[in-house]
């Protein structure tokens, strides 16, 4: 510990573009001074970026908040995130919190917090999220392998279940020009693989005028990175422009994250997504048709109002027939300040708990599938680092996870690497044969 400094504590929840946003708030406080340390230390002030994307991670949200005051109730507790935009009365009733952030004031927290001693009384800094416009920027460090990097915030569209645009705002960017930047400071950190995130980032460019296939284009030529991915687009904004450019491109990596939600079109209505079936099936089949060995990462949610059994089979025989690598499942979660909350033919929970299971297993079914599709072949791995003597682990290009026995010449390069066996961990054993370097792959 350094003796004198002021000690601050991070905790995040939720998505990567809070863990992008948690780290660009560490180097605001490092720039002021302060020593940052684990959550598990004493720490003169804890932040706690917060999720609101279901009621089970507000739950989440007020357990953490709670045990971190209880451990030490004399250091100084600031909440920021979604739950902190769209409930901040809620979570200033927690006795022992001191400060609740909003969305335009999260990245203002160092400044708030006075001289990071407890408050006597909460104070809360909400906005009012229809007149947010500016554009916090954030990249995650830390991790010596991979960045997140946030290219866009907020959504324009309405899906009847989603709180999300009510916690982080309109649609919108920096420009182009900046997130080269942001990459190149990147660079510096010897990163080799950048992840490319925000709310609805193939909506990227509405508000400079811009588009995401150029921002792509314009990333490509940065030198320095290796890899990018994409984390999560809409399927109705992936374009063949786009999947063209990521078929040509040798960083961005053949691996697509894709909400679905449902594979009932009476349900994607009702959910007021921007897509049918058909068209998302079409758009997988175009990828697959350009980039054979595609990992396709695929959200879906179950027990949305009004789904019954015969619709939830035709989603499931949809799945079973587009075959992704892997299912993200969700339970439907009530939001009460959305539409949904209002929608009849509310599911009994034990039929969700049935459908969640019958998808849990068709997605462990679906991604062994996938990796042992791959196996005898040589594939090039971002290898991350490990304590010595450790398994060492890695993604492959196409998003396979791999095991590798203990080499510390191996981390943070990214080599060739042949896929042996699927392990019952999750992952697939590898070895890095003599004379394969990933350059030749
Ligand atoms: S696209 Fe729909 S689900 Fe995604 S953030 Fe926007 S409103 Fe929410």
């Amino acid at each position: 510990m350094n003796e004198g400094k002021k000690r601050v504590a991070f905790y995040t929840l939720g998505c990567k573009l809070n863990f992008s946003e948690t780290s660009t708030i560490a180097r605001q406080f490092a720039e002021m001074g302060y020593e940052r340390v684990s959550p598990e230390s004493e720490a003169d002030v804890y932040v706690i970026n917060t999720c609101s994307v279901t009621e089970h991670a507000d739950k989440k949200c007020r357990q953490t908040i709670r045990k971190f005051i209880g451990k030490s109730p004399n250091a100084m507790v600031a909440v920021v995130g979604c739950y902190a935009q769209l409930k901040p009365e809620e979570i200033a009733q927690i006795e022992g919190v001191d400060l609740v952030l909003g969305a335009a004031d999260k990245f203002n927290l160092p400044h708030l917090l006075g001289n990071g001693g407890k408050k006597s009384n909460v104070k809360i800094y909400s906005c009012d999220i229809d007149t947010l416009t500016d554009f916090f920027p954030a990249y995650s460090t830390g991790d010596r392998t991979r960045s997140f990097l946030k290219v866009q915030d907020g959504c324009d569209y309405h899906c009847s279940y989603c709180t999300i645009p009510l916690a982080r705002g309109k649609s919108r960017n920096y420009p182009i020009d900046k997130i080269v930047e942001q990459a190149e400071a990147i660079t510096y950190q010897n990163v080799k693989e950048i992840v490319l995130t925000g709310v609805n980032i193939g909506d990227f460019g509405k508000s400079t005028g811009e588009s995401f296939l150029e921002l792509i284009k314009r990333l490509d030529g940065v030198k320095g990175i290796e890899r990018y991915r994409i984390s999560s687009i809409e399927p109705n904004l992936i374009t063949p422009e786009i999947v063209d450019f990521v078929a040509a491109s040798s960083k961005f990596l053949p691996h697509f994250h894709i909400p679905l939600q449902s594979g009932s079109n009476r349900i994607l209505a009702l959910m007021r997504r921007r897509y049918n079936r058909e068209l998302f099936a079409e758009r997988i089949a175009l990828i697959r048709s350009k980039m054979p060995d595609t990992f396709f990462g695929v959200d879906v949610i179950v027990g949305f109002p009004g789904e019954t059994d015969d619709d939830f089979m035709d989603a499931y025989r949809f799945i079973e027939m587009v075959r992704p690598s892997f299912l993200h499942i969700f339970p439907f979660s009530e939001r009460s300040n959305t539409p949904a909350a209002k929608f009849d033919g509310k599911i009994h929970p034990s039929a969700i708990k049935k459908r969640l299971s019958m998808l849990s297993e068709l997605s462990e079914k679906l991604h062994i599938d996938f990796y042992k599709s791959f196996l005898g072949q040589v594939r090039p791995v971002l290898v991350e680092s490990a304590r010595r003597g450790e398994l060492m682990l890695g993604f492959t290009d196409n998003y396979i996870k791999v095991s590798l026995p203990y080499n510390a010449n191996l981390a943070g390069r990214v080599v060739g690497v042949k896929l042996l066996e699927v392990s019952n961990k999750g992952y697939v054993k590898g070895q890095v044969p003599q004379n394969v370097s990933a350059e030749k792959l």
